[in-house]
């Protein structure tokens, strides 16, 4: 007689993330793994799960995750288990939790959470990490933002060759210390100062040890074609795996280029080269509000910004120039998203400067005072056909770009993108529509792309032996509910979730289980 499961998922309609399409079968589990897949109506089992009239198949994978140090403090990670996903890649864009000197190393709103206890190290920070036993799979990667910091402070100049040997030094060191590869985020302050060959060399190391180097790339505008090429390049010289972070073509004027960036990474991958990329199905970029602020004053430090936007000389000129060349349709392009100010939050810049009955521009400098700074946005800039051309290409995953939530919030005045709570339940309720790729493969996108891409084992795939990070959906109700106004909605339709043979959700209630593992390369 065979074996007893601890579990049998019967009665659905199994996708397997090979990029199959779905076949009704029974799925059967022992421990952690996938024990059988196929007719199990003979087979005796501890637990059923009957998945008639649903699908099931194996967790997501958000290949572009910020929730490094949000795990923390909410190890649980609802929004993301709300959209189906058990796995998050974490440390992109150049910002992971390690290493750094101590907290003010880290982006601004990660300073405000509170944590369960301190760390500088990366061997520090993933042991802290266990210790809070997060609900899904972590893999971490180091941010080129935390090695440039803790080497060189935020300065604007090129590495030195001792600047290089500690960044290199620091990079081996976490990577030893169970990091995956590199983050770049070559837009942002201090990243954006590094020359190529900083870039080159840091990558040279993650090549060598087999590690994957991701990157939000120096321009996603009108130089995004010389950003691929620049990505393209490094791929060439140091045969690094990479991962191209949030492909878009923002600014409708940009949009012409999407052709030429998936004609030069396609015939990138005909050479031989490693390089995929990710993308959230939104059409609204987010960022901080202060970015539209000229360089004159945004180069200065905190301090002497707001005391420039309390100077009235100040502000006449800054409001000249924030009007100049801006058409109302732009200021109804930008909604006001983190702010202290609830009414704010969710609105138009145009709509909010109505209300204040001042230009535009004045209302720009009216919110940024208020918030001293602090304020984030949503921009209008992308386009619909751009991003299904990208979906339909082979080598994109979802990626979130965002940190995981809770509806109640985990710092005040939150108020984020919706693909925190949307991005795979979107996607899903888009191939289930019949607007992107067939169904199976666009499951392929967030599960077995991503697991053999960044080279995870046993996972991404619904095959006996593979790791049970296993979801269960309802394709009748499946539908992402936070939007721009009211972000703080999670995801309906996923009904349960299995991270490790163990459930996170069932029925559409978390359990309380926490069985995810940071992994190993
Ligand atoms: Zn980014």
């Amino acid at each position: 007689m065979k074996k007893m499961h601890d579990f049998i998922i019967r009665g659905g309609k199994v996708i397997d993330g090979t990029g199959a399409d779905p076949v009704k079968a029974d799925v059967g589990l022992n421990e952690s793994r996938i024990s059988a897949v196929g007719d199990l109506s003979g087979r005796q089992t501890h637990h059923t799960i009957d998945a008639t009239g649903c699908y099931v198949c194996p967790g997501f994978i958000d290949v572009h995750s910020h929730s490094d140090t949000f795990i923390l403090a909410e190890p649980t990670s609802p929004s993301k288990v709300y959209q189906g996903v058990t796995t998050e890649i974490i440390g992109n864009c150049g910002a992971s939790a390690a290493p750094i000197r101590s907290k003010n190393d880290l982006p601004f709103d990660w300073q405000f959470l509170s944590y369960p206890g301190q760390w500088q190290s990366m061997r520090e920070y993933l042991k802290l990490l266990e210790e809070c036993r997060p609900a899904v799979n972590v893999v971490p990667i180091v941010g080129h933002n935390r090695l440039r910091i803790a080497v060189m402070g935020h300065e604007d100049h090129l590495a030195s060759v001792d600047e290089m040997r500690m960044m290199e030094r620091m990079l081996e060191i976490s990577m030893d210390e169970g990091a995956w590869g590199l983050s770049t985020g070559l837009i942002y302050r201090p990243g954006k100062y590094a020359a190529e060959d900083e870039i080159t060399a840091l990558a040279a190391i993650v090549a060598r040890r087999n590690g994957i180097y991701t990157t939000h790339m120096r321009s996603e505008a009108g130089k995004v074609c010389e950003a691929v090429d620049e990505t393209i390049k490094l791929g060439r010289k140091t045969r690094v795996r990479i991962q191209i972070s949030h492909l878009k073509t923002a600014g409708a004027k940009n949009w012409h280029f999407v052709d030429n960036i998936i004609s030069l990474i396609t015939h990138a991958r005909a050479d031989g080269i490693e390089v995929a990329a990710d993308r959230y199905p939104y059409l609204f970029s987010c960022t901080d509000l202060d970015i539209l602020l000229p360089d004159w004053l945004a180069a200065n430090d905190r301090i002497t910004i707001l005391k420039g936007l309390s100077e009235q000389k100040t502000r006449n000129r800054l409001r000249d120039e924030l009007a100049a060349e801006r058409s109302p349709s732009y200021w109804e392009g930008i909604i006001v998203a983190t702010s202290t100010q609830a009414p704010w939050r969710g609105r138009t810049i145009l709509s909010i400067a109505n209300d204040l009955a001042v230009e535009p521009a004045e209302a720009v400098i009216r919110i940024l005072a208020k918030d001293e700074l602090l304020t984030q946005a949503f921009y209008a800039g992308m386009s619909e056909d751009n991003m299904w051309k990208i979906y339909s290409q082979p080598f994109v995953m979802i990626g979130s770009d965002a940190s995981l939530r809770v509806p109640n919030g985990l710092f005040p005045n939150d108020h984020p993108h919706p693909r925190a709570y949307g991005s795979f339940t979107k996607y899903l309720r888009a191939a289930l529509d019949g607007k992107t790729v067939p169904l199976g493969e666009a499951v392929r996108k967030m599960t077995s792309l991503a697991a053999d891409h960044f080279k995870i084992k046993g996972r991404g795939k619904l095959t006996s032996g593979s790791l049970a990070d296993i979801i269960v959906f309802n394709p009748e109700m499946v539908k992402d509910l936070s939007t721009y106004e009211k972000p703080h909605q999670f995801s309906a339709g996923i009904r349960d979730v299995m991270v490790n043979g163990k459930m996170v959700m069932s029925a559409t209630r978390l359990t309380g289980n926490r069985p995810g593992k940071i992994l190993s390369m």
